[in-house]
């Protein structure tokens, strides 16, 4: 994901449907097989998904060192992580939403 490449841009109003796509399509530091990365482990520190766990989606120290070692062991698969990153952008976005329309109902116009 960079701000380089429109593409890869999450907007905080993307639709939810958009949000998943964006998020699935990232490039990963996993390997080319389900064999090679259950053997060898994916490299978090590659990964654009961990590293926007790492900076914006996840504050615990040890939820986020969980992830790392599920990575680095092969014990994870890319897709499913992807799909874990995807629901956590699309909740912290929703709860994003939420209070920006809150704070819009606070304001006089
Ligand atoms: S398992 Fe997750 S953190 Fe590791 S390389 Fe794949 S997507 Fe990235």
């Amino acid at each position: 994901m960079s701000s380089s490449i429109p593409e890869s841009i999450i907007s905080f109003y993307e639709p939810e449907a958009m949000i998943r796509k964006k998020v699935m399509s990232g490039i990963t530091g996993g390997k080319m097989t389900q064999e090679e990365q259950k053997r060898l482990g994916g490299e978090p520190d590659k990964c654009s998904l961990y590293l926007l766990n790492l900076f914006h989606m996840v504050s615990d120290d040890a939820e986020l060192a969980e992830i790392r070692r599920k990575c680095v062991s092969g014990e994870i698969m890319c897709g499913h992580c992807k799909k874990e990153t995807a629901e956590r952008v699309v909740a912290f976005l929703k709860d994003f939403k939420e209070k920006m329309d809150a704070a819009a109902e606070k304001i006089e116009v």
